[in-house]
């Protein structure tokens, strides 16, 4: 076991977007920071959908020009409902704030590369295959990271501030035993990339599709150059159900689908295909005098809304700022501590409400005849694009669609009080009653 004499100022845990941010600010500033990253880069990550107000994100990383040249731009997101008779494409143009009317789709192994590159131009220093274990937190003024390289050597390293994050393992909210199945919500996906799946024409070609099906949702997200990203997200015990092996099971749902069977009718895998628990959790802890949790580290709802990258670049450079007041000893450090807490679970709040009701007939008739009252579309298309942290007015148009939504639920009670109760089973672990 090798521990370094001298320790580092940031010892951060985890080179996704979410850790790269938060390096690359702080080695900006002058902080010796340290990266570990278990896998070495590029390497194959889920997550390709990105928002447009990411963009604002990457453009003060100076990423933005390198993001442009590996990314197909996104004007929109497609939604395609079995019960309703044509698809809808809800538009980045039609938000508030008119500005941001496009996003990328990106492959994730080049995306997170060119943020890993950035922090290290910044001055971070990277140690690709370096594995966190465990941090021993008992000298409050420097704590020891405890891990292993590729060679399977022990490591360790001593850090004025830990950072974690390494994304959906939660390596820190499992070693403090602070991680939380989230109670309202819980699914699994099945994904691939493929070619030969039909794409649309001209502008719509980068756009996003969301098909629901009877157990869940398709998502479609065309790549640069050819691949396409194709996955299912579905409740538990719908993949619990499978009785043929996982690929066979992938296309059996993809022809249960009229729409999903029709653009993939000459589609072949790239890659296998791959299931994922997304399990969703949420830390009790995220903030403390020398660790924070940021990204998927602290908290992951659902892919749905292709919020994961821009929360998880929102709470890097944010968290950049507090771990920054905690190392010159800020008086306002713990204050920024809280706000810094408050402004990421806004973040997962504002997300959560649609991701929960995204399923309930309700919903799904709104989203598929959009109205602008009280510039209520204006509002929910401003959310799909990420402007949830700013000072864009979607607060009141946001009520007045829940209070719609809530109504609309109302007066066709059966339908949604069974949706509600099916999900509700599948949520909780149960077998469905169907
Ligand atoms: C099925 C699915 C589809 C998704 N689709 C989208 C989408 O379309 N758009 C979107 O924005 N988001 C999507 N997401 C979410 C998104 O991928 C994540 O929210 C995002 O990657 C979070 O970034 P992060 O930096 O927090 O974590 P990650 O990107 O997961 O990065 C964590 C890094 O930490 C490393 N690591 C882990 N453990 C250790 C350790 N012990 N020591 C050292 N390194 C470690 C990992 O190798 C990894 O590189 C999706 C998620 C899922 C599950």
């Amino acid at each position: 076991m090798t521990i370094s004499a001298e320790g580092c100022d940031v010892l951060v845990l985890g080179g996704g977007p979410a850790g790269s941010s938060l390096a690359a600010v702080l080695a900006e500033n002058g902080w010796h920071v340290e990266v570990w990253e278990k896998d070495p880069h590029p390497r194959f990550h889920i997550g390709e959908s990105l928002l447009p107000l990411t963009l604002p994100y990457l453009q003060q990383l100076g990423v933005l020009e390198e993001v442009e040249r590996i990314g197909l731009q996104k004007f929109g997101a497609e939604l395609v409902s079995p019960v309703h008779d044509e698809p809808i494409t809800l538009y980045f143009s039609g938000a508030m704030d008119k500005t941001h009317p496009y996003a990328f789709q990106v492959r994730r192994s080049e995306f997170d590369n060119i943020l890993l590159q950035n922090c290290q131009r910044k001055g971070a220093q990277i140690h690709e295959g370096f594995e966190a274990k465990t941090v021993d937190f008992s000298d409050p003024r420097l704590a020891i990271v405890y891990g292993k390289n590729a060679q399977g050597i022990s490591i360790s390293r001593q850090a004025r501030f830990v950072v974690d994050a390494t994304g959906r393992q939660a390596f820190l909210a499992n070693q403090f035993q602070a991680k939380q199945r989230n109670r309202h919500h819980n699914s699994a996906s099945v994904f691939g990339h493929f070619e030969g799946v039909v794409r649309h024409a001209d502008k719509d070609e980068g756009n996003l599709t969301i098909c629901w099906f009877d157990h869940g949702w398709f998502w479609i997200i065309p790549l640069p150059d050819g691949p396409t990203s194709v996955g299912m997200v579905c409740w538990p015990p719908y993949l619990k159900s499978r009785t043929n092996t996982l690929e066979d099971f992938f296309w059996q749902t993809v022809q249960s689908s009229p729409h999903m069977a029709h653009r993939m009718k000459q589609a072949k895998a790239v890659m296998p295909i791959v299931a994922t628990g997304n399990y969703s959790y949420q830390s009790t802890i995220m903030t403390g005098q020398n660790f924070i949790l940021v990204g998927d580290a602290f908290a992951f709802v659902d892919p749905i809304l292709s919020s994961g990258v821009h929360l998880a670049l929102h709470s890097g450079i944010r968290g950049a700022d507090v771990v920054e007041a905690f190392l010159q000893g800020h008086p306002e450090a713990e204050q920024k501590a809280r706000d810094f807490e408050a402004a990421v679970k806004h973040g997962l709040k504002m997300y959560s409400w649609f991701i929960f009701r995204i399923t309930q007939p309700a919903f799904r008739n709104l989203a598929m005849a959009p109205k602008n009252y009280f510039r209520m579309h204006e509002a929910i298309s401003s959310v799909l694009s990420g402007d949830i942290f700013g000072s864009t007015p979607v607060k009141f148009p946001l009520i007045i669609f829940k209070g719609v939504y809530y109504l609309t639920a109302l007066l066709d009670l059966k339908a949604n009080l069974g949706q509600y109760r099916r999900r509700k089973h599948a949520v909780e672990g149960e077998p469905l009653s169907s």
